[in-house]
């Protein structure tokens, strides 16, 4: 085997909530052809495998047992013969912002709200990725995988991903799937998509383009989230919680002001603003994890504290959303022991 793998590395510096972890074993992947190789050495050890992207997604453990694969490999290719939309090869080690301006630069469109999404492209599918009312099953055309249960490579059409809302067959059978390769369907044809209020006003610009749309993102982005680099945090930290009509029938009655949208299935809450209404915009605990003063959804860890003290901060946010509103919080990202 060409990479051998490292015992009790340092993740500190993988994970964007910057808790102090480190894998048990580590590897890291240039090369898709190694991965069987990997996965066959880990078996032999009887341990797990996971694969690890920009870590954007994590809470670390301090220790994190079995082997991580750190997925870098790269490559982006235009693959289409000219039609109208163009089809893009894309490692799962690239950058996935970067990707984003790539394509765009070279005249595709259908990505532009999705920019500023730290990580990498092969994270992307795990939780169909979304942003500004687009999420990536929009473009998605194909994913390729190593299945790790059943030694053997496999591909993924966009109805086999099982997309749903920060949903996927990925998140589901977690660690199962160790994704290489994704192709992306990208429009020629600029199609905006601004329902969101800080897109809304691009509607008048004459010749708008995925460029104006793109730069927008960037810069709503920038003036709201957290770098993790200044400020450590995972993004946000709970999903939207989505509700029946007859929950936010009985919610709104205590709660006239209730912020909802309408989603397939029912009412989805905005998280953040449920957290909001408890009191704990900007309020932490004595490790300094607590609440965005910005965004209350987004869970910020200016110290460092291990994983114990996000889980710590995560059940006192849960306790008061569920008792002010009797609605259940479930969290987004990953934890790994
Ligand atoms: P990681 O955190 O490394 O991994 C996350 C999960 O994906 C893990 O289960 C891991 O095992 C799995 N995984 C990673 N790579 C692979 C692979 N190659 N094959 C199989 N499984 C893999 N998310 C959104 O959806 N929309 C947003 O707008 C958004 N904004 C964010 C803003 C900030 C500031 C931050 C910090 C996060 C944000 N996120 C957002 C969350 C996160 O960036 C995305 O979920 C991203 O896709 C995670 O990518 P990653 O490479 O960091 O994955
Ligand atoms: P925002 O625009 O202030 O919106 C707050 C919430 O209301 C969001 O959760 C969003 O749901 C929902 N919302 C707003 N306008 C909507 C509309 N027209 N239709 C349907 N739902 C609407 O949120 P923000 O924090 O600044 O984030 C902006 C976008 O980036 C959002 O789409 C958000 O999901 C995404 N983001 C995601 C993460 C993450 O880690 N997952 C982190 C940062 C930002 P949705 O979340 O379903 O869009």
């Amino acid at each position: 085997m060409s990479i051998d793998p490292q015992p009790q590395f340092d993740l500190s510096f993988n994970n964007t909530l910057g808790v102090p972890a480190r894998a048990a074993w580590y590897a890291e992947l240039h090369e898709a052809s190694d991965l069987p190789l990997l996965v066959r050495w880990a078996k032999e050890h009887d341990m797990a495998v996971r694969a690890l992207g920009g870590g954007s997604n994590l809470v670390m453990h301090e220790q994190v047992s079995g082997l991580t694969i750190k997925v870098s490999i790269r490559g982006k290719t235009r693959i289409d013969s000219g039609s109208s939309r163009q089809r893009w090869r894309l490692g799962a080690g690239e950058s996935w912002h970067e990707t984003v301006v790539d394509l765009i630069e070279q005249g595709g469109s259908g990505v532009e709200n999705l920019a500023l999404i730290p990580g990498t492209v092969g994270a992307a599918p795990v939780q169909n990725i979304g942003a500004y009312g687009v999420e990536l099953a929009d473009c998605l055309y194909r994913v390729e995988a190593y299945d790790t249960q059943e030694n053997q490579w496999r591909q993924f059409t966009r109805e086999a991903c099982e997309f749903g809302y920060r949903d996927s067959v990925f998140k589901q059978q977690e660690n199962r799937f160790i994704i290489t390769a994704v192709e992306l369907d990208l429009d020629q044809e600029f199609q905006p998509r601004l329902s969101y209020g800080p897109l809304q006003e691009l509607a008048n610009l004459p010749d708008l383009n995925a460029r104006d749309v793109l730069a927008k993102v960037i810069e709503v982005r920038q003036s709201r989230l957290p770098d993790p680099m200044v400020l450590p945090n995972a993004g946000s930290f709970f999903k939207n919680p989505v509700i029946t009509s007859e929950t936010y029938s009985a919610l709104v009655k205590n709660h006239p002001n209730l912020v909802v949208y309408a989603q397939p299935g029912g009412w989805k809450l905005a998280a953040g603003w449920l957290i909001d209404q408890c009191g704990l915009r900007g309020q932490s605990n004595v490790d300094g994890v607590g609440c965005y003063e910005h965004q209350a959804l987004v869970l910020v860890n200016p110290k460092r504290a291990p994983a114990a003290s996000i889980q710590a901060w995560q059940a006192l946010v849960q306790g008061a959303v569920l008792e002010r509103f009797g609605v259940e919080l479930e969290p987004e990202p990953r934890f790994w022991a």
